[in-house]
């Protein structure tokens, strides 16, 4: 399911959600990565050692939420966007999900944003509780998002002022630095496959072997074409799917 569409399934959330009884004591980190990319400065951000280190550089993160105090420092530093705070103490009938966001503009306090969930979809206005700059050479945004309580574990995007659109310069792969602009440009030009777009401009090329830049192309396809995204032609998966030493081929390791 993820593969296909891009989103998490509720299993997929289950194996990274605190216990009930964790989550309403306070601030703790919900670490949504889910596929096994070449990737761990979540593991160097906490001080708490609350993320384990990693043996090898594709595994998942590991998080122990009692040793986790929701800093949130981990969120800033998290390349994937995949890291999120939640506040179910905030009060009887609300929550805080913080965000990150690097879209321009950035909202304002007290504005009224729409609530989004994993797949896109609307929940509701919520207030912006707090921004938090990432600071001068990090570009990633906290937006903190006072939610109905029984939201603080569906909320994870906002969106301003009704509908927008991403910049022309917005990343869409992070590993080869393709922006959206170019894969916009190769559909307008009838590029139809991921393969197509992939084999023009090295998107899905890099270290994570396409596994942000698939659903963000496929999406765009999915948009221009009128399809839902499930239907866009996915690439075919050759081993090995994620990067392996070279010893491990030469059978030292
Ligand atoms: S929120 Fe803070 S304590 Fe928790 S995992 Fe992230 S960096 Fe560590
Ligand atoms: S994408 Fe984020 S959560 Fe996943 S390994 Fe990288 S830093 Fe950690």
């Amino acid at each position: 399911m993820l593969n296909k569409t891009g989103v998490p399934t509720a299993e997929d959330i289950k194996t990274v959600s605190p216990s009930e009884e964790r989550l309403i004591k306070g601030p703790v980190a919900i670490i949504e990565c889910f596929q096994e990319i070449p990737c761990n400065p979540c593991t160097e951000a906490c001080k708490q050692g609350a993320i384990q280190p990693m043996e090898d550089i594709n595994n998942l993160p590991k998080l122990d939420f009692n040793n986790c105090n929701g800093c949130g420092v981990c969120l800033s530093r998290c390349p994937g966007l995949a890291i999120f705070i939640v506040d179910a103490s905030y009060s009887d009938k609300e929550a805080i999900v913080r965000i990150p966001y690097e879209y321009a503009p950035v909202p304002q306090v007290g504005e009224k944003v729409v609530g989004l969930n994993r797949a896109g979809e609307e929940l509701g206005s919520f207030e912006v509780h707090k921004v938090q700059s990432g600071g001068q050479k990090n570009k990633t945004y906290t937006i903190w998002l006072v939610v109905p309580k029984d939201l603080v574990m569906d909320v994870r995007g906002i969106r301003l002022g009704g509908v927008r659109h991403a910049a022309k310069e917005t990343i869409v792969c992070r590993c080869e630095d393709i922006t959206l602009d170019e894969v916009k440009s190769l559909i307008s030009q009838g590029y139809r496959t991921i393969d197509e777009i992939k084999r023009v401009i090295r998107a899905g090329m890099g270290p994570c072997q396409g596994r942000t830049c698939r659903m963000l192309i496929a999406q765009e396809l999915a948009k221009v074409y009128g399809i839902p995204v499930g239907d866009v032609l996915m690439p075919t998966f050759r081993a090995p799917v994620k990067p392996v030493k070279l010893g491990t081929f030469a059978g030292g390791e």
